[in-house]
């Protein structure tokens, strides 16, 4: 057996069609969705985030607003920066690219995006939101995990949906998410014991790790779910997934591959999110 492939590339230019004819509607009304996306430093990896998103934007019709910002900057000069992007009514939502330099205290930095324009999803009062079910910015990768899912059939209600990873950013709200579509859900981290025991039992198992080829085959029960959420690039500049993909096909139902799966995803929501904030607006 063959693992069926979640296509998450092929889902988002979908999705990113049925966007750009909602941008095309709203430009009619005199209305252009505006993104600011603020870049602090040289990270390589986040460059290219930032380029991708950027990219995403201009292909659907939303006009992007760059900031890139010297890794040097002083806490105080970036939060001005988040001050006036709250004010600017150019922009809807507003994105600060992770990781930031270590003398930067994140939390602060997210906590200053005013909730509405938080189109990533990391405010703690869309945290809080979503936790109590109600309607929030949902962050971008768990809500593009559970978009992927669904959209290929695969029902979550009732199913037995490991984790793997607790961060703010995937593991938690992907958990959240997944019980809020009624799945059985185990939250697993790296002081968990037998890990293989637990994921072995996933119906639906995520991984959002960190680790290349972290998850194997014999951690993976026939006929799985598999979602990858891994970003992991190796020294030969390959990048790969958390999850053994060869060993994965051999006993999944169906699996993410990375690139191509869960990435595209994420960039989608984002999108769909700088909409549902332009239309709040
Ligand atoms: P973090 O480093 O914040 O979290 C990693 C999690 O993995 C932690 O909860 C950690 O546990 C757990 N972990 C680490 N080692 C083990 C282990 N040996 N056994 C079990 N659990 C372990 O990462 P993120 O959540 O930010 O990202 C995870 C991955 O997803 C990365 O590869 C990242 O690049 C990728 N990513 C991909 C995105 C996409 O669009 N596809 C978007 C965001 C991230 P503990 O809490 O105990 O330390």
């Amino acid at each position: 057996m063959t693992a069926k492939i979640l296509d998450g590339k092929k889902l988002a230019n979908e999705l990113k069609q049925v966007m750009k004819e909602e941008i095309t509607e709203l430009k009619k009304q005199g209305i252009e969705p505006g993104l600011a996306v603020v870049l602090v430093g040289n990270n390589p990896a986040s460059e290219i985030y930032v380029s991708m998103k950027k990219k995403a934007c201009a292909q659907t019709g939303i006009l992007s607003y760059e900031h890139k910002l010297d890794g040097n900057i002083e806490e105080q000069e970036l939060m001005e920066l988040i001050d006036k992007l709250n004010e600017d009514d150019k922009v809807h939502g507003i994105l600060v690219q992770l990781p930031l330099p270590d003398h930067i205290d994140e939390d602060k930095v997210l906590n200053r995006i005013k909730p509405e324009k938080d189109v990533d999803g990391f405010h703690p009062v869309n945290a809080g939101r979503l936790l109590t079910g109600q309607d929030s910015f949902l962050p971008c990768t768990p809500h593009g995990v559970i978009e992927l899912i669904k959209s290929s059939g695969i029902d979550i209600s009732g199913k037995n949906c490991v984790v793997v990873g607790r961060s703010n950013i995937v593991g938690k709200p992907v958990a959240i998410l997944l019980l809020k579509e009624h799945g059985t859900v185990t939250i697993c981290h790296s002081r968990t014991k037998d890990l293989s025991e637990v994921t072995k039992k996933a119906d639906i198992l995520i991984a959002a790790i960190g680790r290349p080829d972290f998850i194997t085959g014999d951690m993976i029960k026939e006929g799985a779910v598999v979602i990858d959420v891994g970003i992991n690039r190796l020294e030969n500049n390959k990048v790969t997934g958390d999850v053994n993909y060869e060993q994965a096909l051999k006993k999944a139902y169906a699996i993410t591959p990375v690139p191509g799966g869960v990435g595209p995803m994420t960039i989608t929501v984002l999108l769909k999110n700088t909409i549902k904030a332009t239309k709040l607006r």
